[in-house]
């Protein structure tokens, strides 16, 4: 059940390592409900914010609200926080069941509630019939459904996910990110979950929030990081992207006139960039439209000149790099359908690169 009411709030957060400042008045608000991905290259200090709502460090400054309390000084047992690690940590000498009740028991809870619990959790992981193997007798993707199980017994307010998928191979980690988005909706759990992989983040949060050392760049949902990226490291760190810097000419009824590569282009934007601005315009490489140029054949208006450096068979695409006259490299991935049949790039063919058109490309400042 999504609530708009946070359910926590980092503010005004400062944490440092010895002389490393790691994080610098950090303010991040998770709302009830919300599956929130943290994705960053490693070092930003993903990890460090979820030991700090964990319990598990100390904020040098700020505070930390947990559905409108301060719990900056509670000690993690007592925060409603579970974790998950990358390392599923569980009991080798117990079977699934007792691994999974482990937490009950210590609660002392009666033996006919906890069969209760233990067994809806299981079933909810698919991992009803394996309620008595152990650890060792399970494949890696079981053991990470166990320790999922475990973790959300309790029913926590929340709980953390420190790249709980990376171990696992690469269809199995695609079947659990399915599967893990599901349980989330199920459980209604708020999910803060860490990844160094843009692909797992954009595939299964309601919002990203694209971290680079220690600072927020961006925070949204896939669709938003992903085609309107608020810089060019968020553009850079989350898919590919081609970046073609100009200087905008003039205006005219669409968007505006510049020179990309020597040739003239119209840009078609809602933004108006005042004339003489120095920009970056990104095109993702499904955006590109690459056709071939006949010999000493010139492209029309509208179109920069390239040659094709390699083409690379992706299944239901194709993938081509082009080089420019700078020098300069676009990617360019184009669907095969009944209409581009026959298409197939010769490598060192001269082409014609232009964008779908339509497309409100987005404009970075320099
Ligand atoms: P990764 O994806 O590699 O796990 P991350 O984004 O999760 O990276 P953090 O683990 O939060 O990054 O670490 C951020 C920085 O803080 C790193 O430079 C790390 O070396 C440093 N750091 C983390 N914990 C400690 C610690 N206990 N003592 C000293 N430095 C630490």
């Amino acid at each position: 059940m999504r609530h708009n009411t946070a359910i926590i709030e980092l503010k005004d957060i400062t944490k440092s390592f010895g002389e490393n400042t790691i994080l610098k008045n950090l303010n991040l608000s998770i709302s009830d409900g919300e599956f929130v991905t943290l994705l960053g290259p490693s070092g930003c200090g993903k990890t460090t914010i979820l030991r700090l709502i964990a319990g598990f460090e100390q904020p040098d400054e700020g505070s930390i609200l947990l559905a409108g309390s301060d719990i900056t000084d509670l000690p993690s047992n007592k925060r409603h926080v579970n974790t998950v690690f990358q390392s599923y940590a569980l009991f080798p000498h117990m079977t699934v069941f007792e691994n999974v009740a482990f937490g009950l028991t210590m609660d002392k809870m009666s033996k006919t509630e906890i069969r209760t619990h233990v067994d809806e959790v299981l079933r909810m992981v698919k991992m009803s019939e394996y309620a008595d193997r152990k650890p060792s007798q399970l494949s890696g993707g079981q053991q990470q459904r166990v320790a999922i199980a475990r973790a959300v017994v309790k029913k926590p307010r929340i709980l953390l996910l420190d790249e709980p998928l990376s171990a696992l191979d690469f269809k199995l980690r695609k079947q659990m990110q399915v599967e893990l988005k599901q349980l989330q909706r199920r459980l209604g759990i708020t999910f803060i979950f860490v990844t160094h992989d843009q692909e797992e983040a954009l595939s299964m949060s309601d919002r990203v929030i694209v971290m680079d050392e220690g600072v927020i760049q961006q925070s949204g949902t896939p669709k938003q990081v992903y085609e309107q990226p608020a810089n060019l490291f968020v553009a850079r760190f989350v898919g590919e992207i081609n970046i073609l810097g100009t200087v905008v000419e003039k205006h005219t009824d669409n968007g505006f006139a510049c020179k990309i590569e020597g040739f003239s282009c119209e840009i078609h934007t809602k933004k108006r960039p005042s004339e003489g601005a120095r920009i970056n315009i990104l095109l993702r490489p499904e955006d590109l439209r690459v056709e071939e140029l006949a010999k000493a054949e010139k492209p029309e208006a509208g179109s920069i000149f390239g040659r094709v450096e390699e083409t690379t068979y992706k299944g239901a695409t194709l993938e081509s790099i082009i080089a420019l006259p700078s020098g300069k490299k676009l990617l360019a991935s184009e669907f095969f359908d009944e209409e581009y049949e026959e298409f197939d790039y010769k490598l060192g063919q001269d082409v014609a690169v232009s964008w779908v058109d339509g497309w409100e490309v987005v404009l970075v400042d320099e």
